[in-house]
């Protein structure tokens, strides 16, 4: 992406490879909400600094083609021997591992000097230029962590994993500090989920991984809610058709007149938060995960109302942290479950993907888009050898 709304194809030099590096064949990348918002116009800087122009793709899953000695030994964030063959996970941030958050391990990805965002990070135009998975091939730093993906998830599972470790932080805040005396999220409990684009989705999956009771989803998109449905939903709202005040009357008429225990806001809009505040029970829990790029959008906030006079649990997730195992290991064995898979809606080439970002920003065209730079992949690893 050169430009707001201007996408289109380059080529780069092939990479090379030393002794703490790889190289990574892209097998599927997904297109996530801030590439939307970025190709929209609506943030044009990370950290401060601008994008463009860059190569989009932080939700890779590839195939190792080379790979050094020693990163063989040691780029597994569970030191799993790597070798070329190998389909693996990419953690998204490399991070400097001397900094106050990096020394304490706090959230893993709060660092304050990150050294690198895999398909987030500015500048295409110096070597080794392959930083983002919309791309045949990338460049693997030294420092990355690569998750070895277990032979038996397919891709269009295992692609998931980034976004499905967000979620996993999320629940893993909400059900703190204590659920059975109804401080926190526990089995049984009451989620709206409000927004249902993939990450939505994938948090209402996680929650009913959780145990939740009455599930309830809103989104613009009848698509949306129809996959919302499908996956976990027991209500679905859309949020076109209704105003805020019907919704969140809605849902208290739904949770004996209190409100949702756990309102989660995953449409990446300010006044969606204030929703979230209004639609939560007292002492409830409030995770906010959709507004995670810069829009400069803000809302008005009604501290008393909103906050003080609600004991609200807050929290915020921004990152998907680094440890992805068990949410590995929470795919794998979700997927008889969960159809993970069919909330891919569209599978693009290179080419197709520059050709169609209006359906891809178009939440009523597409649920989740995945970018596949060689064909489709087959359901089952293809080994190298
Ligand atoms: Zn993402
Ligand atoms: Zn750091």
């Amino acid at each position: 992406m050169t430009a707001p709304g201007t996408m289109e194809m380059r080529t780069y030099p092939y990479p090379q490879c030393d002794h703490d590096s790889a190289i990574l064949r892209v097998e599927m990348a997904g297109v996530c909400g801030s590439d939307k918002h970025i190709f929209k116009g609506e943030a044009s800087s990370i950290r401060g600094q601008s994008i463009f122009p860059y190569i989009g793709g932080h939700e890779v899953v590839g195939t190792i083609v080379e790979i050094g000695g020693n990163a063989a030994r040691s780029m597994d964030f569970d030191h799993q021997p790597l070798r070329p063959g190998d389909r693996v996970a990419l953690a998204v941030e490399v991070n400097c591992g001397t900094c106050w958050y990096c020394r304490h391990h706090y959230n893993n990805t709060t660092c304050d000097n990150q050294v690198m965002a895999y398909g987030i990070h500015p500048n295409a135009d110096t070597a080794p230029y392959l930083r983002g998975g919309f791309a045949e091939y990338m460049y693997i730093m030294p420092g990355t962590s690569l998750f070895k993906i277990p032979e038996e998830l397919p891709t269009d599972v295992a692609v998931f994993v980034e976004e499905m470790a967000v979620a996993y932080h999320s629940l893993a805040r909400a059900t703190q500090p204590f659920a059975a005396v109804k401080e926190g999220f526990g089995p049984g409990d009451s989620v709206a989920v409000l927004g249902n684009g993939p990450l939505g989705l994938l948090h209402g999956i996680m929650a009913s991984i959780h145990g939740a009771g009455l599930r309830i989803a809103t989104d613009l998109a009848d698509l949306r809610l129809a996959k919302a449905r499908e996956m976990y939903a027991d209500v679905a709202i859309n949020a076109a058709r209704t105003s805020p005040e019907a919704r969140v009357q809605q849902v208290r008429e739904l949770t004996e007149g209190v409100g949702a225990d756990l309102v989660i806001e995953s449409a990446g809009e300010p006044e969606v938060f204030i929703e979230a505040l209004d639609m939560v029970r007292k002492g409830g829990t409030v995770i906010e995960v959709g507004n995670w790029v810069e829009t400069d959008k803000t809302v008005p906030l009604n501290v008393m109302k909103h906050i003080a006079s609600k004991n609200v649990h807050i929290h915020s997730v921004f990152h998907c942290g680094t440890n992805w195992r068990p949410v590995l290991n929470i795919l794998r064995q979700q997927a008889p479950r969960y159809p993970f898979a069919a909330l891919i809606s569209h599978r693009l080439g290179l080419d197709e993907l520059a050709a169609k970002m209006g359906i891809v920003t178009n939440p009523n065209e597409c649920v989740k888009v995945e970018v596949v730079p060689h064909g489709a992949p087959g359901a089952l690893p293809r080994r190298q050898r």
